[in-house]
């Protein structure tokens, strides 16, 4: 999209922010994954003024709340160098799964969400950054036929029982499922067939909040005997 020499202001600030975090977490990237994470953050409060995709107001707030976030729980999750497809479920305006696509182009990246402006946008994003990795969905993730997937997330979807029992279908049978957990959250039940979660904790850069991550893999391949 756009190249450093046009950017106002603020895309500038958010720029340094993007790349000071990224430092932080040791995460390797190229100056071009920091623009396009620029620019996402950009579209996004264009649109974010129109129609409610966040509730973080400001592209520093996105930058750091949303992008970041995700980077954090990146840096948390070795597993994804070594994963070839990621689903993200009820994703919204694309969060985690389109920073995860960004930085790490490697994967192929499906994105589920059932409202239909957040798919809009979420296409939006896709095209604008050429980001032909990325398969937004649009529906329920207990409706739409799966597209199984190697890594599973699903942030702030539901909650955390449901959103294992509706994120095992999607995974591969050697999976693994990624539930972000607010701090005070209790470790979720996992349906038969998925082992105990193991948790993971971290800070995220620039903004210090304090992340948990429940990390469970698949056992038994899904059956809908289940
Ligand atoms: N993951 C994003 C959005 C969380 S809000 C983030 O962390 O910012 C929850 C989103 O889940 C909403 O956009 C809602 O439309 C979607 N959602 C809830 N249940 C769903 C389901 N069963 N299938 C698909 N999307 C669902």
């Amino acid at each position: 999209m756009k190249d450093g020499d046009t950017r106002d202001e603020t895309e500038v600030a958010v720029f340094a922010l993007l790349r000071s975090g990224l430092d932080q977490l040791n995460l390797s990237y190229q100056e071009s994954q920091v623009e396009q994470l620029t620019d996402l953050v950009s579209i996004l409060s264009a649109w974010a003024g129109r129609i409610n995709l966040t509730g973080h107001r400001t592209p520093l707030e996105m930058a750091t709340g949303l992008v970041l976030d995700a980077a954090a729980l990146v840096a948390s999750l070795p597993e994804i160098s070594e994963a070839g497809s990621l689903a993200d479920l009820g994703t919204g305006a694309g969060f985690p799964g389109l920073p995860i696509a960004i930085l790490k182009p490697h994967l192929q990246v499906t994105l589920v969400d059932s409202r239909k402006k957040r798919n809009h946008f979420q296409r939006e994003v896709r095209r604008r950054l050429s980001l032909e990795h990325v398969t937004p969905m649009l529906g329920r993730a207990e409706e739409i036929p799966v597209s199984a997937s190697d890594i599973v997330v699903a942030q702030a979807m539901t909650q955390p029982d449901l959103a294992l029992k509706l994120m095992y279908p999607w995974a591969q049978p050697d999976g693994i499922l990624v539930l972000p957990a607010s701090e005070a959250a209790i470790p979720p039940v996992p349906p038969a067939g998925i082992e105990e979660p193991e948790l993971r904790e971290y800070r995220v850069p620039e903004s210090g909040t304090h992340r948990k991550l429940w990390v469970a893999r698949v056992l038994e391949a899904f059956s809908s005997d289940f």
